[in-house]
């Protein structure tokens, strides 16, 4: 396909989309009921629907039922973590090989012209992004998620916490379900603002910052702190009764959910004619320039209320810049009156 359809490229290699961001049109006004309804269908295909169909295939296939999960025991803890580890390694794993690896689309839409591969960096673990972000992903991230959802998941079994069944209650369940995305943004937003933060930053965040050009192992490479934040969106299903599915939908959301803006390409070609876009530039946007994208303003556009959106358009460049400017000068005057 010819990329320079939908976008450009400058000199050194970088492409962006000639469409910048838009925001949910839920908040259009005059109101656009056939935008909303294609907006809709976006919110569940494909990535929220991926997450619930992993999750469910745990849920069926992997843990045991209540009784035993009633007992905090390594016989479903390790065979939970090893699925957790397995159905990541497989997902992020599918795109690295197919864009990173065989690189099947070669440059197609991808946003920063090199490859982490091409950019060995002491910054990593043995100066390799792909390594370093891998090992984070799978020693540290995966290990702490897949705890905190074992925590929910025996409060649930055991009756510490509030729980109803799926034949009381199926549509609170389901409501609560189709509720957890819009909880993981908002979630995400929160502590993503926290972890920028000079000092968190510093500590905890720049870890995952490092990965100026991510790729999908970079999407799970956290500090633990940033990792236990990260995965702990889990825990705000005890504020309402509960069931221990929703603890499993929080891994998957926040776990397998999390390639999507790691990806690196604007759009995956499936064929010669058909190429979805990925929903990645946001998230990309922050990874270049930092202080943008707080989250990908899927549903609440909190970048956009709290003056920190770029849409990726000139206009939106220009906005940032002004903002750093502006930031520069208050530090600049603060310093100088000390
Ligand atoms: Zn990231
Ligand atoms: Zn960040």
């Amino acid at each position: 396909m010819d990329d320079l359809q939908h976008g450009t490229r400058n000199k050194k290699g970088d492409w962006a989309p000639t469409e910048p961001l838009g925001l949910a049109p839920i908040w259009s006004w005059p109101p656009q009921p056939g935008a909303v309804a294609r907006w809709l269908v976006g919110y569940v295909w494909p990535w929220n629907l991926v997450a619930l169909a992993t999750a469910l295939a745990v849920w069926f296939l992997v843990l045991p039922d209540a009784a035993q999960m009633a007992e905090l025991s390594w016989r479903w803890i390790v065979p939970l973590w090893l699925a957790n580890t397995a159905g990541i390694a497989l997902w992020f794993g599918a795109f690295e090989a197919r864009l990173y690896r065989r690189r099947a689309q070669e440059r197609r839409f991808k946003y920063n012209g090199k490859f982490p591969a091409e950019q060995p960096s002491d910054v990593f673990w043995f100066r390799s992004q792909n390594l370093d972000n891998a090992l984070r992903c799978f020693l540290i991230s995966v290990p702490i998620g897949t705890a905190l959802e074992a925590l929910l998941l025996w409060l649930c079994a055991s009756g510490q916490a509030a729980t109803v069944s799926w034949t009381e209650a199926p549509l609170y369940l389901a409501g609560l379900a189709l509720l957890a995305p819009i909880v993981h943004e908002v979630h995400f937003y929160g502590i993503h603002r926290a972890i920028h933060w000079g000092p968190l930053y510093r500590w905890v965040h720049a870890i995952h910052h490092n990965s100026v050009n991510p790729s999908p192992w970079s999407s799970l490479s956290m500090h633990p702190v940033e990792a236990a934040a990260y995965f702990g969106v889990a825990l705000w299903m005890l504020a309402l009764p509960t069931h221990g599915f929703i603890a499993v939908l929080f891994f998957h959301l926040a776990g397998y959910g999390a390639i999507v803006g790691h990806i690196g390409f604007d759009r995956i070609e499936l064929g010669d004619t058909h190429a979805p876009r990925s929903s990645a530039y946001a998230h990309y946007l922050h990874h270049k320039h930092f202080d943008v994208n707080y989250c990908d303003n899927g549903v609440f556009p909190l970048d956009h209320w709290f003056g920190s959106w770029h849409d990726g358009s000139p206009e939106g460049e220009r906005r940032m810049q002004e903002r750093f400017r502006r930031r520069r000068e208050r530090v600049n005057a603060s310093s100088s009156a000390s």
